[in-house]
C-alpha cells in the first residue's frame, strides 16, 4: 500500500521538466507502514528507473537489512534526484537545485520525525556543513542526531555500495552495529 500523497508526487515527477534528466526513467517513493522516518539517498540507478522504486537492488537490500536490524517499523524511501542522471553520474548542483522542491515537498506531506541520509553525497547536497567530515567521523557516534534539515534531526549511513565492496553484503561489521543501535534508540526517542 502506498501513502495517500503518492499519486500527487507520482503526477508532480511525471510531467516535471525542470531539468534537463526529464524524460528519463524515475524512481520515487518505497514504504514500510505510513514512513515516519524518511530515508533520502543521492539518484536512481538502472534498476531503480526501471521498476520505479528506489533502492531496489544489492544496496537496497543491504540497506534493508541494515534497516531491519534497526527495528524500523514505518518509513519510506526516496532520493533527492527523481529521474536517473546518465551513467548514474553525481547529480549536478542545477539538477539538485531544481529538484530540491520535490523533496522538500514529500517532507511536508510525510512530515517524517528524522531523516536517514545514505552516503555523504546527499549530506553534501542537503547544505549539511559537517560533509566534510570524513566518513569515520560524520558516520560516527558523536554526531548521530545532532545535525538537522530544516528542524528535522539527520542520521548518516555510509553507502551499502560501500560496505558491500567491503565484503558486508549479507552481514553487518559490528561498529555498523554499534552505529545503528544507537540511531534506532535515539530515532524511538523522537
Ligand atoms: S530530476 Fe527532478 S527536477 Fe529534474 S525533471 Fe526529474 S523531477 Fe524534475
Amino acid at each position: 500500500m502506498t501513502h495517500p500523497t503518492y499519486a500527487q508526487l507520482e503526477d508532480r515527477v511525471r510531467h516535471c521538466t525542470a531539468c534537463e534528466l526529464t524524460g528519463r526513467g524515475y524512481a520515487l517513493q518505497r514504504f514500510k507502514g505510513n514512513g515516519k522516518v524518511l530515508i533520502v539517498g543521492e539518484a536512481p540507478g538502472k534498476k531503480e528507473a526501471e521498476t520505479g522504486v528506489p533502492f531496489v537492488g544489492r544496496s537496497g537490500k543491504t540497506l534493508d537489512m541494515w534497516l531491519e536490524y534497526m527495528g524500523l517499523r514505518e518509513y519510506t524511501v526516496t532520493n533527492i534526484v527523481k529521474h536517473r542522471p546518465p551513467q548514474n553520474h553525481t547529480p549536478t548542483p542545477s539538477q539538485v537545485e531544481a529538484c530540491l522542491p520535490v523533496l522538500d515537498r514529500e517532507i511536508s506531506q510525510l512530515m517524517p520525525s528524522a531523516l536517514i541520509l545514505v552516503g555523504k553525497t546527499p549530506v553534501r547536497i542537503l547544505g549539511i556543513g559537517y560533509w566534510r567530515m570524513k566518513g569515520d567521523l560524520l558516520f560516527g557516534k558523536s554526531v548521530a542526531g545532532i545535525l538537522s534539515y530544516n528542524g528535522i534531526p539527520v542520521f548518516c549511513l555510509p553507502h551499502p555500495a560501500y560496505l558491500i565492496r567491503q565484503g558486508y553484503e549479507k552481514k553487518i561489521p559490528d561498529y555498523l552495529k554499534e552505529l545503528l543501535s544507537l540511531y534506532a534508540g535515539r530515532i524511538k526517542r523522537l
